[in-house]
């Protein structure tokens, strides 16, 4: 059996494990290859990708310039003039304007800020604002009239003449480019929604204003602001020379890339790429377009999962066979042990019988003259040994016909009360001579039952040798016979040392013993032939039993239909 197992082991696992191993390893260089080819076509595809997305990118930097408006590609605008950038601008422009800077204002100018005549000066540009002078002008000297009253703190007048500054002249710049709505709200203290006109770049400022008056709100400005990028442009811009007119040129901020072309000679009009719109708009659309895979789709395992997943299974029903044969070979093992165990332990049993029949025999042969009583004892010790003998070798050759499959039944129908009454008989005389109370209820009529009666004395004396044998202490044994609903019963009832629940269903098992019947003979094979007796004749047998209160086992036979 253990060759066997080897057998199985080397000829049928090894292999398939080595296979296995082999094919796994085939599998993963397939895989690599596979992963290896992936990534160049992949590399590939990246490539063609950009340089789809860097096409696309001017053809709609292309039109958006032509267009001059917002569309989803520019983040910001720019122009260029002679080497400058001009929108959005960095610094501030100087005043200049000339008809603001003539007589009449900066004799006002002079009363206010040399002579320190404010009502005089107020008196002054209010003549200004009330000429028929151009708008910028009178808007200007508005603002001054306002700024002489805060000086002379003739704060109600001060507050009107910023209204009307703000009311009348609110979208007006002043000389220095700020616009006289932001000015006349600061003074005003309105600053409320100053901040989101500043973000949403509804005055035209240079970044230094834009700075200016962040810091007047006491806000930070949000991240990629027009100003922010007009400044990155102003330092690291470097237009392409020569520059062909209207082909479109890319260049790289360290936090962009913006796209131009040149307008007309000198000029140039470009945009800052908005990179996210590229990123998560643009590029998907393009990567579709291309048939490429989109990000995240993930790699196909199927045939490393098929492949794995098959040798998997195989190892599983493998390992399986490997327990299967285990246990199998264990249980062989044990019953070939058993078997052994059992040979000796007949081969001991008949030695007790055979020695006595000698010695008796012996005895009265060569023993001379024995009073009549004594000669007729060792007469029954003959008999009751031989008896015994030959039950054995009768339950031995049962046993092995069994166990060979060959042992067949002659049922035949029959009075199964006289046949078991019979043998109760002759067991009784046995019992009560051995000191045993008897209590035997059997009833006479039955209906007919088929059974085999050489069989049925086996299961009988089985049953009662039993109740001898672990009754202990006690000594009383009960054996019944009855009808049962339609069925013959037959109990043999001891007080002796009883069975724990958990061995009542091992002890009709073949070689089956339980502990509690160590030292008191026997191989484990009555229980196992009853039950052999009881399936041949499509009855059962059943015990009841308590440990320590004693056992009733009980035979029931059908009756014959
Ligand atoms: P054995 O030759 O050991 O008696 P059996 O098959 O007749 O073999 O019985 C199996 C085991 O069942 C016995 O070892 C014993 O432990 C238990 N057994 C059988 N009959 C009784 C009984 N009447 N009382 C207690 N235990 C019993």
């Amino acid at each position: 059996m253990r060759r066997s197992i080897l057998l199985y082991l080397f000829g049928i696992v090894t292999p398939a494990l080595v296979l296995l191993y082999l094919g796994l390893q085939s599998v993963d260089r397939q895989r690599q290859a596979i992963a290896t080819l992936g990534e160049s076509n992949r590399v590939l595809a990246a490539e063609k990708l950009a340089s789809r997305v860097q096409q696309r990118s001017r053809e709609l930097t292309a039109e958006c310039l032509k267009q001059g408006t917002g569309c989803e590609i520019a983040a910001h605008f720019f122009n260029f003039a002679d080497g400058r950038l001009t929108s959005p601008r960095v610094r501030s422009i100087v005043p200049s304007d000339p008809a603001i800077l003539q007589p009449a204002f900066l004799q006002a100018e002079s009363l206010e800020l040399q002579e320190r005549r404010l009502d005089d000066a107020v008196n002054a540009y209010r003549a200004l604002y009330k000429s028929s002078g151009p708008v910028p002008l009178k808007a200007f000297a508005l603002s001054r009239v306002a700024r002489c009253l805060d000086k002379l703190h003739r704060k109600a007048e001060a507050l009107s003449a910023w209204q009307q500054l703000l009311r009348d002249y609110g979208n007006v710049y002043d000389p220095a480019g700020r616009p006289y709505s932001l000015t006349a709200r600061f003074e005003l203290g309105q600053i409320e929604g100053i901040f989101d006109e500043l973000i949403q770049y509804r005055w035209n400022l240079s970044a230094e204003q834009f700075d200016y008056y962040m810091s007047r709100l006491n806000r930070t400005a949000p991240a990629g602001n027009r100003f922010e990028f007009a400044r990155e442009l102003e330092e690291h811009f470097q237009p392409a020379a020569p520059l062909r007119e209207g082909e479109i040129y890319s260049f790289a901020l360290p936090h962009g890339q913006v796209m131009y072309r040149a307008e007309q000679p000198g000029h140039l009009k470009g945009l800052s790429v908005n990179s996210r719109w590229i990123e998560e708009t643009l590029t998907p659309a393009l990567r579709r377009e291309l048939n490429l895979p989109q990000v995240g789709e993930p790699q196909s395992n199927r045939e490393l999962w098929i492949y794995g997943g098959t040798m998997a299974l195989v190892v599983a029903v493998l390992l399986l066979g490997v327990v299967f044969v285990i246990r199998d070979a264990r249980r062989e093992v044990r019953m070939s042990r058993l078997r052994a165990d059992f040979v000796s332990g007949v081969s001991h049993e008949l030695k007790t019988p055979l020695t006595l029949i000698r010695l008796y025999g012996e005895t009265l042969l060569h023993g001379g003259d024995f009073p009549e009583n004594e000669r007729r004892d060792f007469c029954e010790i003959i008999t009751r040994e031989s008896e015994r003998l030959s039950l054995l070798v009768q339950r031995v050759l049962s046993f092995s016909s069994i166990d060979r499959g060959e042992k067949a039944y002659t049922l035949q129908t029959g009075d199964l009360a006289a046949v078991i009454a019979g043998i109760v008989e002759i067991y009784r005389n046995y019992l009560e001579r051995s000191g045993f109370e008897v209590e035997a209820r059997l009833i006479e009529e039955l209906p007919d039952i088929r059974f085999d009666a050489e069989a049925v004395s086996q299961a009988v004396v089985n049953l009662l040798e039993n109740a001898v044998k672990y009754s202990g202490e006690s000594k009383f044994i009960g054996i019944r016979l009855r009808a049962d609903a339609g069925n013959a019963v037959f109990e043999v009832e001891d007080r002796g040392i009883g069975i724990s629940p958990a061995e009542c269903g091992k002890i009709f098992q073949r070689f089956y013993r339980s502990p509690n019947g160590a030292g008191k003979g026997g191989y484990g094979l009555g229980l196992f032939l009853v039950r052999h007796i009881m399936d041949a004749h499509l009855g059962r047998v059943e015990v009841e039993s308590e440990p320590g209160v004693g056992s009733l086992f009980r035979l029931v036979f059908p009756v014959a239909a």
